[in-house]
Parts: C-alpha cells; structure tokens; sequence
C-alpha cells in the first residue's frame, strides 16, 4: 500500500483541545475504551470465525522503560480501508454533544458532564503524545496497516510489520501522564472498568533485561544443553499456568439463578466488594423484557447507626464498567445496598441530561424497586422467622425507602414491623389488634429503651406493647407514618413519657387539696405557670410523672438531626401527680412547711431522672438533699 497522510474528519480540530484542556477528571476511562475496543474485536472474530475465536485474550503491557502502553488484542483486526473508516472519519457523535453542553467556560460538572463521553479510540491522546496502530485483518491475504499520530489530528498510514492477526495499539505515554506507567496504577483502572468483561486481560510489566553475572553464564555453558533446555520450557510453563486474567470472563450475576450457590453469591460479593462480613440476602435479577437486565443486589449488614451504611451499585453495560451510583437509574434508597446492575442496552458513555430525561432509565429504576419490594413482601409472607431476623438490620433502609418512594411504600405498607421491648415483632395491624382496647388510636414507643425504662414499664406492667423505635430515623419514621397515607386516620405514635391517658386507672382515689400541691409543685420546678394535673394513675407506686409535649420533642430531634439546634422551641413539659399514691396524698395533708417543700423537690428531680441524666448543678443539689431524706427517714 501506499502511504498516505491526511487530516482526521473535521470536528477533531474544534475537540481535540478541548479533550485535553477538560477531561481531567475521568482520564483513566481511555484504557476502558481501547480495552473494550479490543474486546469487541475478538467477539467479532468469534461471529465470523468461532474456532478461530477459541483462546483470544487482550494484553496490556506497561513498558516504563519505553514509556509505552500497549494493547494488543489478537481479534479481528482491521484492513486498510477499515482503518480509513473506523478511525480516520469518526464521527465524534458524543463529543459533538458534549461541546454543546460544554457551550462557553462553565466547569465540568456544571456542563452536567459525568465524566466523560463517547469518544472512544480517541480518548487516549488525552495521556499520550503519540499513537500508534499496527493491525492485521483475519481476511486472507490482508495486508498489515500502520497508522500513527501524534495529536489525534493528523495521521499518517503505512504498511506495516504485524505478521499475526489482530491489533496492537501502542501510546507513548507523555511526562505529565507518567501514572500510567506505573503497573499498579494500570491494574487498579482495569480492575474498576474491565473485571467483567467477556474475553480474558491479561497484564504484563516488562521489565529492563537484566544481565546475568559471569559467574552463572559460566556455570551454565558448562550444563549439558539437553537439561537447559527442558529446565527452560518448564519454567516458561509455569510462568504461563501461573498468569492469571484480571477479569472474570463470565461473573455470578451473568449466570442462571439456579445455577448459583449460596456460597458462589457470598464470595462474589465478597471478591467485588472487599467485604469480610457476609451479606444478609440478595436478589438476583434477571429479566429480558421489556428491557434486558441482570444483576444481584445485595443487603449488607447494618453497621453502626443508620448513617454508618454506604451502599454502592456498580452499573455496567453488557459487562463493562459505566459508573458507580448513578441516582437516575437506581433509587437513591436502594444506594444503601451493594450490588451490581448489567444493562446491556444502556449507553456506555452518559450525560445527566440523557439520564433525566430517558424514559428508558426510569423503566429501569422503577423496575429495581419492584424487585426489591417483591422480595422483600415475598420473604416477609412466607418466611415470616426469617424476615424478623433481618428487620434490625434492614429496617432502616426500608423505613428510608418508604419515605422516599410512594409505590415502594404502597408495596410495603403491610409488612413494616415494630420490635417490642419484649422481643417481638408486630405489624402495625397486629399492634392495634393487641393493644386497641387499651390504647386506641396510639402506639407507644421508647427512644431509649434503657433510659426510658420506668416509664416503659407503666405500660408493659398494664398489658400494653412499647415499640423500640431508638434510631435516627425514626424520628423522621414516626411523623411520615401519622401524615401518609388515609388523611381520615387519627392513629398518633407517642413516646412512653408523653402518654397520659391510657395511664390512668379506674380504682377510687382521694380528693385532694389541689391548690397546695399544684404550689408545691410549681415551687420545686421553680416555674409558676407549670401546668400541673392531679390524675389517678393505673400504678399507685408512681407518684409524679413529667409528660413532654410529643410533637415539640419531636420538632426538636428532627432539628438537632438536622444540625439546627438553634430553632429549638422550648420544651413543653406538664407535671402529673398521682392521687392513688400514699406519698402524694400524704403531702396534700400535711401543713405545707419544709420537709414538704423538701419531699416535692425530690419527686420532681427524681421524675426527671427517669427520663434522662440531670444537669451538673440539679445532679449536686439533688444528691445534697438525698441525704436530707435520708437524715430525715432515719429520724423514723
Ligand atoms: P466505538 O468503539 O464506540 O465504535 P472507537 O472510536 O472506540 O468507537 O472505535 C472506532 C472503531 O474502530 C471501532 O468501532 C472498531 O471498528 C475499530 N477498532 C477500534 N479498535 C479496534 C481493535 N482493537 N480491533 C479492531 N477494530 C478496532
């Protein structure tokens, strides 16, 4: 052939600079591109030629000594007029997008770029100062091409040496990009983007030839040449049983689910995770209409509070990498799950625009939770033990998904459990079942079951069930479940010490001098518009309870979980004294003097102890005047 020098199509004056002034962040992705270009090359082969296909594999070599990259497939190759067309008169489809996003000096990320996009074999001028491409079509009688550039703007194309099917592309790496001489670099990039793909990588360091001392040369010409040779091959051997690809040619996900042990899904996810702990369960997926997707998510164990989870799905695109957590396509909820997503009709190179817009996309997000609610609903209806095994651990994200997601909560809505203080696990149906006469309209619950538990008691004591809900998300939880859904219901959750009403007992109780004991009160609070009731109460032994208003408590959380404390409206607090205990109806008696005054203060502290830990100062007067008491009883 003749050699020929010319200009790449015209676009790639205009996008040639600007690749190398803006794509910096998501440089790496070249070696996916001309990985996956090589890929294709052998999947092609095996189209066109299956035995000839048998034992293909990409190699990368890291030559630092050089200052090479190679890629060298033995695929399908390319003739002279394929070279013309596939690489010198590309399109620059995805580019020419980008430019139009990119549209003046905005920053990448605002340009809405996700990191990169369709630029393919040109992607690697970004790191290298000169390309080369030496390819062999498999068609008899082709004749090898060589094509080079140094700017991805001009090239020139010759005859070349390969005398072997296939392409090797090579870079000469410039200084700036030396990173990518460094093999472990190379092999990390190739495990985040190829571990998936269909053919074997392999990666190669070449290193300097290092001269053997005299010493050895000696020794060795004295050894009888036969055992030299035979010494040789076996170590050639083993050097070649030993290499092993980077990837993993057909990954668990790909495969049929019954074809998958419980063992092969912990170890995958352990291998693609790095996770030492195994999983809790998984969904493999797998649906071939209306759209093809395959994949396996997985529910990690709960960490930690809620905020200790992080999730993450890989996408992937007829197995190789696209990105990680990509919001469009998965539920934000589901990003609290590990798992990995194979669409293979889904764009390799993706824009936000593409992704907000796509009908395609959301199909693909809605069906995800589908899958996972099924599951979920599934699980919860025929193997109910197992599921309250899971809850603690999948609560959280569950609860997240409700709030998030209206047909995820719809899917869900009867298989939302409540853990009690005593162990079981109620749905909300089952609660009011058991506790409805007792307590209508309500659900108690504890944030706290340790330091809440004189008040949890009150009502266990009565019968009733108490709720832990003790994370953060509950707080958020509690107040979706009272404003979703049936407008009409007037079913309210109310911590152990903001419930009053199912407390109160129907035996006989004194009538009390209210008026003294509301004063005396008032006086030990220190607060003269204290709100304070005089209530029979179920449990004669309590004598003074401290209600906090539930909705202000909450509003507070909800701003410290937030981060802002400063809107926290005062807390609303009433006192309940109870005249069915002999403490109080003692006090209500006796002429209000000193050890009264003394005796209601101690009740109030004591009452605002059982609720949580006493402020330094209240903590030392409180200990001072125990000792009062305890004085004054052994005076008895
Ligand atoms: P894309 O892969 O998206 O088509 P590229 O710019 O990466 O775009 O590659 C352009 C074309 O060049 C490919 O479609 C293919 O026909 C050809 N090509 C690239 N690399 C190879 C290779 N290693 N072997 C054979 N053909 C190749």
């Amino acid at each position: 052939m003749k050699p020929i020098q010319g200009n790449v199509s015209i676009e790639a004056e205009n996008i040639m600079p600007i690749i190398k002034k803006w794509l910096y962040s998501d440089k790496d992705i070249f070696i996916r591109e001309v990985v996956s270009n090589g890929c294709d090359a052998i999947t092609k082969l095996r189209m066109a030629d299956f035995a000839l296909a048998q034992g293909c594999s990409v190699r990368v070599e890291v030559d630092r000594e050089k200052k090479e990259l190679r890629f060298i497939d033995d695929g399908i190759g390319m003739t002279e007029e394929e070279v013309k067309t596939n690489i010198n008169q590309v399109a620059f489809s995805g580019a020419q997008a980008f430019l139009k996003e990119y549209a003046g000096d905005k920053p990448q990320e605002e340009a809405g770029i996700i990191g990169h996009f369709g630029l393919g074999f040109y992607s690697v001028f970004m790191v290298a100062d000169k390309v080369t491409i030496d390819t062999l079509s498999f068609r008899e009688g082709a004749t090898p091409v060589r094509w080079e550039s140094e700017d991805g703007m001009t090239f020139t194309m010759s005859e070349g040496e390969r005398t072997t099917r296939g392409t090797t592309i090579t870079l000469r790496v410039s200084d700036a990009e030396e990173e990518f001489l460094d093999v472990w670099r190379v092999r990390e990039v190739l495990e985040r983007y190829c571990s998936f793909m269909a053919v074997p990588i392999y990666l190669t360091e070449i290193k300097k030839e290092e001269k053997k001392p005299e010493a050895e040369v000696k020794d060795a010409e004295a050894e009888d040449a036969e055992t030299e040779d035979a010494a040789e091959t076996e170590e050639a051997e083993e050097k070649k049983e030993e290499e092993k690809p980077i990837n993993d040619t057909q990954p668990l996900y790909a495969r049929a689910p019954q074809d998958c042990t419980d063992e092969d899904y912990k170890q995958f996810y352990r291998k693609v995770f790095h996770e030492f702990d195994d999983p809790l369960f998984w969904i493999h997926l797998n649906v071939d209409y209306p759209f093809k997707l395959k994949g396996i998510l997985y529910f990690p164990k709960l960490k930690e509070q809620f905020g200790g989870i992080e999730g993450q799905i890989k996408l992937y695109s007829g197995q190789v990498f696209v990105a990680d957590n990509i919001k469009e396509v998965i539920p934000e909820f589901l990003m609290l799950l590990k798992g990995v997503i194979d669409c293979p009709d889904f764009p390799l190179n993706v824009s936000r625009s593409f992704l907000q817009n796509d009908g395609y996309v959301r199909r693909i997000s809605q069906h995800i939770t589908k899958k996972v609610a099924d599951r979920l609903t599934g699980m919860f209806k025929s193997e109910r033990e197992a599921y309250e095994g899971f809850w603690p651990d999948i609560h959280p994200f569950i609860k997240y998904g409700v709030m998030r997601d209206e047909k995820f909560a719809e899917r869900m809505k009867d298989c939302l459990l409540f853990k009690t203080t005593e162990g079981k696990f109620l749905t909300l149906s089952e609660y009011k079942e058991r506790n409805g006469e007792k307590l209508p309209d309500k659900m108690v619950y504890t944030s706290d079951p340790a330091r809440q538990d004189a008040s949890v008691r009150l009502f266990t004591e009565r019968g009733i069930d108490v709720a832990v809900l003790d994370q953060l998300i509950d707080v958020n939880f509690v107040s979706f479940m009272e404003y979703s859904g049936d407008p009409e219901s007037k079913f309210r959750y109310v911590r152990v010490d903001a419930e009053l009403d199912s407390l109160t007992g129907e035996g006989d109780a004194p009538a009390l001098d209210s008026d003294k004991l509301i004063a005396l009160v008032r006086e030990a609070a220190g607060k003269d518009d204290l709100t304070v009731e005089i209530k029979p109460l179920a449990n004669e032994q309590v004598p003074l309870m401290l209600i906090e208003d539930e909705q202000t408590r909450r509003f507070n959380d909800m701003g410290r979980i937030y981060g802002r404390s400063e809107m926290a409206m005062p807390a609303r607090f009433s006192v309940v004294l109870n005249s069915r205990n002999k403490t109080v109806a003692r006090l209500s008696e006796r002429e209000k003097d000193e050890t009264s005054a003394l005796l209601a203060r101690q009740l109030y502290d004591l009452a605002e102890l059982s609720r949580q830990p006493l402020e330094a100062e209240q903590m030392t007067a409180f200990i001072r005047r125990s000792m009062e008491v305890v004085e004054l009883a052994s005076r008895l």
